[in-house]
């Protein structure tokens, strides 16, 4: 569903760029809301969410698919944990549909999908791992590296119930925006894939843009 913000950019208190293939960690506190942008078209941001006071506790795609009754993402979705808690409300939407089926890249499915010699190839959980290393204070390890959204990607399901990765529906300055319910550590991987053409074969920068709780 499209439904457009009534915030304005310039009133945002945060803006952080992701520039392609890098990653982004911090809090976004309960009551704030954020706003990724897809500021070049048909890039996908795998993204995972963790309450902050108990990063146990995580987006869970199952409990979010079934209370929903609906395979992707919009305006109006309520992304749920793995205690069936709602962590964020998607309250706008310019892009109409956000993927929780097709999962991270990894230099294994890399090997499995294209080629054995993309395993060199950096990937979407390599970036996740690198940002958990780098910035320990998180709280998070290896085993916290689970499911995920995939932002701005298409990843349809087939008449026959497959996957498919297809073109991008997202275009230049779209956007995802949503309001935490919980202090919420966010972990983006903006993926650098050059495999498939969720991203246009092109991986290009996001911006975050938060609006403190007011
Ligand atoms: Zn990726």
């Amino acid at each position: 569903m499209i439904k457009e913000s009534l915030l304005n950019p310039e009133h945002a208190n945060t803006t952080y760029h992701i520039d392609a293939g890098d990653y982004f960690i911090g809090v976004v506190k309960a009551g704030s809301t954020f706003r990724l942008v897809d500021l070049e078209g048909n890039q996908a941001a795998d993204t995972l969410f963790y309450n902050a006071n108990d990063p146990a506790e995580r987006y869970s795609a199952t409990d979010t698919i079934r209370e929903q009754g609906n395979v992707y993402l919009t305006a109006g979705s309520e992304i749920r944990s793995n205690q069936n808690n709602v962590m964020l409300e998607i309250v706008a939407d310019t892009c109409g549909r956000h993927d929780t089926l097709g999962g991270a890249c990894a230099t294994e499915s890399n090997t499995v999908r294209y080629d054995l010699e993309k395993r060199c190839m950096h990937a979407c959980r390599d970036s996740w791992m690198l940002a958990i290393t780098e910035n320990p204070e998180f709280g998070l390890s290896k085993r916290d590296i689970s499911h995920n959204i995939n932002f701005f990607m298409n990843v349809p399901v087939t008449q026959a119930g497959g996957l498919t990765f297809e073109d991008g529906i997202s275009a230049p300055g779209k956007y995802v925006e949503m309001v935490a319910k919980m202090d919420i550590i966010v972990l983006i991987s903006n993926c650098p894939q050059l495999n498939n053409p969720c991203n246009g074969y092109n991986p290009t920068p996001v911006d975050m843009l938060v609006w403190d709780k007011r």
